[in-house]
């Protein structure tokens, strides 16, 4: 029988060392606490069978509020903590007493930015060893220094790690080294749990997994302003398409705005290779999105010939390469009415379709997001306005299970790049159909309120 994987979320620190009366996991980051993120996480990783969050009984209230706000259907135990860290796992030891035929994975709600990636690691790793640790390579020198502020030792650097967490136990394991603490009068000052299986049962090997430099943790107020730039920032990142399309594309209807030139077009001739039922509205075809009465148009036309419509692409996009003080109100009004007032409009009659079918919207963004890029300023400023208007939708459609993604893909090979930044080498863009294909096998994909990168793979 397989073990369960129980994530024990620790949240019972009160937060001194961030000088705030709000313990920092509930401090608001982009909209929500920071403990919704890390739960979030495990709630969402197909391996874990469920949570246990440990609370101080003084914010029993806040945890009640975001359960209400939330369907963190995994999660199956809200148990007290203790004084000290170590107090809090204990907590989660002694609640799994009864069943202990199991993994507990302890988390710190101070690390919203835990990966996927990082928790599979670890699940795997618990195949092989009874005790698992997540670490960074160090890149600072780390020194000893004595009470009198002399350095005392530097450990060599090259054998030094950053721990981070989760740590992962054989449920056994981690409950006879507490036994053994317990028996002792828990004299060490232990940080984390991995330091017990050290001291504890110093016959059992810590295994150390790969961790990530952004999975920080959220101590002190200048790390908050690090954690919202790195969820401003965040994105995922696709080399080639994941999927099988053509099994995928059959029977599916799909609109594509944008479908007569450069990637649009490309999506559009893989959608009718792959036998989707697609259909492409542009401006030179009589379709401009500027036009509110002709998007609804567009989409009527399709949702009455096939009663559904499970995907709304939006691919079109100006861009004017000329500076602002040389430009005119015709050429700033077209950019912004196309690039932002376009995009909203797709999305907003996009809606009841999708929530039909519980669909997908992609739309497109540029690298140029994140910093507004000299020469096409209004282009970069639409497309960073389209990162954050999607986000927000994300989290009004999540309730509608319908998601939105943004796609961005780098330096591509098509018209609007070619009559704007003139011969570039080919072999320094991507391909406008690999492009098309890895956006379109985005389509299939669970996430909502992503940036999707798309590189070049070498
Ligand atoms: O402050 P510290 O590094 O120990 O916090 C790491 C994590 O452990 C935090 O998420 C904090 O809420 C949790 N913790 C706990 N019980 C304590 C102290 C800290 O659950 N008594």
């Amino acid at each position: 029988m397989k073990k369960k994987n129980i994530a024990v979320i620790l949240s019972g620190g009160t937060g001194t060392r961030f000088g705030s009366v709000i313990p920092k996991q509930f401090i608001m980051l982009g909209g929500k606490k920071i403990i919704e993120y890390t739960i979030e996480q495990f709630n969402t990783h197909h391996a874990i069978d469920e949570i246990c969050l440990v609370i101080n009984p003084s914010h029993e209230h806040i945890i009640d509020e975001i359960m209400c706000h939330n369907e963190f259907k995994k999660i199956k135990k809200v148990i007290y903590g203790g004084k000290e860290r170590s107090d809090s796992s204990r907590s989660a030891i002694l609640a799994y007493a009864n069943e202990d035929y199991c993994h507990l994975i302890f988390h710190d709600a101070v690390r919203p930015f835990i990966s996927h990636e990082t928790i599979s690691n670890v699940i795997d790793g618990l195949s092989e060893y009874k005790a698992i640790d997540v670490a960074i390579p160090a890149t600072d020198t780390i020194i000893q220094v004595a009470e009198n502020k002399t350095i005392e030792n530097i450990p060599e650097r090259n054998f030094l790690q950053q721990g981070q967490t989760p740590q992962a136990f054989h449920f056994k394991t981690i409950q006879a080294a507490y036994k053994k603490a317990e028996e002792e009068g828990f004299t060490h000052p232990f940080t984390d749990d991995c330091g017990l299986i050290l001291h504890y049962l110093p016959d059992e090997p810590v295994y150390v997994v790969n961790g990530d430099a952004k999975n920080i943790k959220i101590t002190r107020p200048e790390d908050l302003l690090l954690a919202e730039k790195l969820l401003q920032l965040q994105s995922l990142s696709f080399f080639t398409h994941t999927k099988n399309l053509s099994h995928l594309l059959k029977a599916k209807v799909i609109v594509i705005f944008g479908g007569n030139s450069g990637i649009g077009q490309k999506m559009v001739e893989l959608c009718m290779q792959n036998h989707a039922q697609v259909f492409s509205f542009s401006k030179s075809e009589g379709t401009n999105i500027n036009d509110q009465g002709a998007v609804s148009k567009a989409l009527e036309s399709v949702y009455e010939k096939h009663k559904k419509i499970d995907f709304v692409v939006n691919t079109v996009g100006v861009l004017s390469r000329e500076t602002l003080s040389s430009m005119d109100e015709e050429t700033i009004d077209e950019i912004l009415s196309t690039n932002l007032k376009g995009a909203i409009t797709i999305t907003q009659k996009s809606f009841p379709y999708l929530q039909k079918s519980q669909g997908h919207l992609l739309l497109f963004t540029s690298s140029s997001y994140t910093r507004g890029r000299s020469g096409y300023s209004l282009y970069s400023a639409t497309k960073a306005a389209i990162v954050n208007f999607m986000q927000a939708i994300a989290q009004e459609w999540a309730v509608h299970h319908i998601k939105i993604n943004a796609i961005n893909p780098s330096r591509t090979d098509t018209p609007m790049r070619t009559k704007n930044f003139g011969f570039e080498p080919k072999n320094t863009l991507l391909d406008a159909g690999n492009v098309a294909s890895i956006a379109l096998s985005i389509l299939f994909e669970e996430f909502s309120g992503q940036v999707i990168d798309i590189k070049k793979t070498d």
